[in-house]
């Protein structure tokens, strides 16, 4: 893969995945519920991170007590 991708003018919408920490568009993010109650939230992750199941809990993020 070459480096050399300019910011281009787009107009896609873009997010960091929680898991990967990769910026994608919008589109190929999955929206995810994570937590319960007060702390729930919603957190985007990458179609990769899905199919390798990537979890909150996996990611190490420690439950709010
Ligand atoms: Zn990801």
């Amino acid at each position: 893969m070459m480096a050399g991708e300019k910011a281009k003018e787009n107009k896609t919408l873009t997010s960091v995945c929680a898991g990967c920490g990769k910026t994608l568009s919008t589109e190929l993010l999955h929206g995810v519920v994570v937590g319960r109650a007060r702390q729930r939230r919603v957190v985007a992750i990458c179609q990769a991170c899905r199919d390798k199941g990537w979890t909150p809990e996996a990611s190490g993020t420690p439950p709010a007590a």
